[in-house]
């Protein structure tokens, strides 16, 4: 019997260990296990992109690009194929002002523990819509809530995809406000960074006010603010 619970015991433990590796896995913002990641560039440049998750929406698209305007500034906008499609003006928007777009799944869902097929339709659609926008450039991708685990790294290594996470997030959760968030962007930048912010949706008002902010800061550090693109001195469609 003692011999019985001490097996069961260790079976546990293997299971235990097992089940955090994968979750520790799936979570990292800076390791896959197959195809290219990057969560920073290695350089000395001052150089910091400025990525947007989700939408486009109609309602505040028009908002951060008027920002980005106003500060001759360009950023790479990681849209949903849904939304982007159903917003196909505000994704064409983006286009025409200089951004570039990113692969954000077709409806943001985990992808962890999903097939093949739902992984390849989930990218493929998402690629057709932002290549309707006008967008002629790389497209890079970005896991919804930055999950991955065996099949979509091993999606994205075939199709020769580069993988886009981040090293600087401050709005997290909701609730910071903007000052604290534009405060935390601007002190957690190094040379290489990229910063993650969320600026779509309504619950996102801190986040759109923090933007401007966030670029003066960086500016007045000697930033120089760049899409993933041009950070990664690729000109490749
Ligand atoms: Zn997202």
């Amino acid at each position: 019997m003692r011999r019985l619970l001490k097996r069961v015991g260790w079976w546990l433990l293997l299971v235990l260990l097992l089940s955090a590796t994968l979750l520790l896995l799936a979570r990292s913002r800076d390791f896959q296990l197959f195809g290219q990641l990057v969560s920073h560039l290695d350089t000395h440049e001052p150089v910091v992109a400025l990525t947007f998750d989700d939408g486009p929406s109609e309602q505040f698209t028009p908002q951060v690009l008027a920002i980005l305007a106003r500060y001759q500034v360009k950023a790479t906008f990681f849209v949903t194929g849904r939304e982007a499609s159903q917003h196909s003006a505000m994704a064409k928007a983006i286009v025409a002002a200089g951004h570039q777009l990113g692969n954000h799944s077709w409806s943001h869902p985990r992808l962890v523990f999903r097939s093949y097929a739902v992984i390849t339709n989930e990218i493929e659609r998402t690629d057709i819509a932002i290549r309707q926008a006008g967008y002629l450039g790389p497209i890079y991708f970005r896991p919804p809530y930055g999950k991955k685990l065996l099949l979509l790294p091993w999606y994205l290594k075939q199709h020769q995809r580069v993988t886009v996470t981040w090293n600087v997030e401050a709005d997290a959760d909701l609730g910071v406000d903007a000052d604290t968030i534009a405060q935390q962007v601007v002190a957690q930048v190094k040379p290489g960074s990229i910063v993650l912010l969320h600026v779509m949706y309504a619950s996102r008002e801190a986040s759109r006010a923090a933007l401007p902010s966030i670029i003066e800061g960086l500016q007045a550090k000697g930033y120089r603010l760049v899409t993933m693109a041009e950070m990664l001195q690729d000109s490749q469609p």
